[in-house]
């Protein structure tokens, strides 16, 4: 039997456009063989969220002290005062699994994981089909004040323009296609 080679996605676009629905889908094909790396961060749980499944929630200084540990492949402040980081015991549970390893993550974490295993990882960029569907898409999220929304639409603009440095750029115009696609460039680079 030949020995298990996991391999990395990740899955980055600007807040609103579709990745975890995405993500979630693909968890769910078991042909793929995936498990989602759960991030730890220090923002506080929302809506239904469950530590240990959505996120690892921490205090800002417990993920500080993970910092000066090296714990983290990488992390980042992805927003003001909210830490977010991908431990390196994350991957490693879930290679030791046998599955390859999807995050849901930021543009800025997806570029750096594809930069410290550049072989293994497809980096994802799902795309929105436009600025003003996204901004309708994230004040449909009522889950947020309107501060909050209004600075996930200012970093919007600035991901956009990342978005070529991916591997893949998936455009998010029509939910069934986009899923399609993505199960698809999946499977390929896993048979790689
Ligand atoms: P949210 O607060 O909406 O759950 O996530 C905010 C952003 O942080 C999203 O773009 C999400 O993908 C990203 N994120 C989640 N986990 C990580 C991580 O481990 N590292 C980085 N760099 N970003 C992450």
């Amino acid at each position: 039997m030949s020995e298990f080679k996991g391999k990395l996605f990740t899955f980055s676009a600007p807040s609103g456009a579709g990745k975890t629905t995405i993500v979630r889908h693909l968890l769910r094909q078991e042909k793929l063989n995936l498990g989602f790396s759960i991030s730890a961060t220090s923002r506080a749980p929302r809506g239904e969220e469950v530590d240990g499944v959505d996120y690892y929630f921490m205090t800002k200084e417990d993920f500080i002290n993970k910092v000066k540990k090296d714990a983290f492949v990488e992390w980042e402040e992805v927003y003001h005062n909210n830490f977010y980081g991908t431990l390196k015991t994350e991957v490693e549970r879930i290679w030791s699994q046998k599955k390859h390893v999807i995050f849901d993550i930021d543009v800025v974490g997806g570029l750096r994981i594809k930069k410290k295993f550049p072989q293994r990882t497809l980096a994802v960029f799902i795309k929105p089909p436009d600025i003003n569907e996204l901004i309708r898409r994230l004040k449909k999220r009522a889950t947020e004040s309107e501060e909050k929304v209004k600075m996930r639409v200012a970093k919007a603009s600035v991901e956009m323009a990342l978005a070529p440095q991916f591997d893949t750029i998936i455009l998010n115009d029509d939910l069934q296609k986009a899923l399609k696609e993505t199960e698809q460039v999946v499977e390929n680079f896993i048979k790689k």
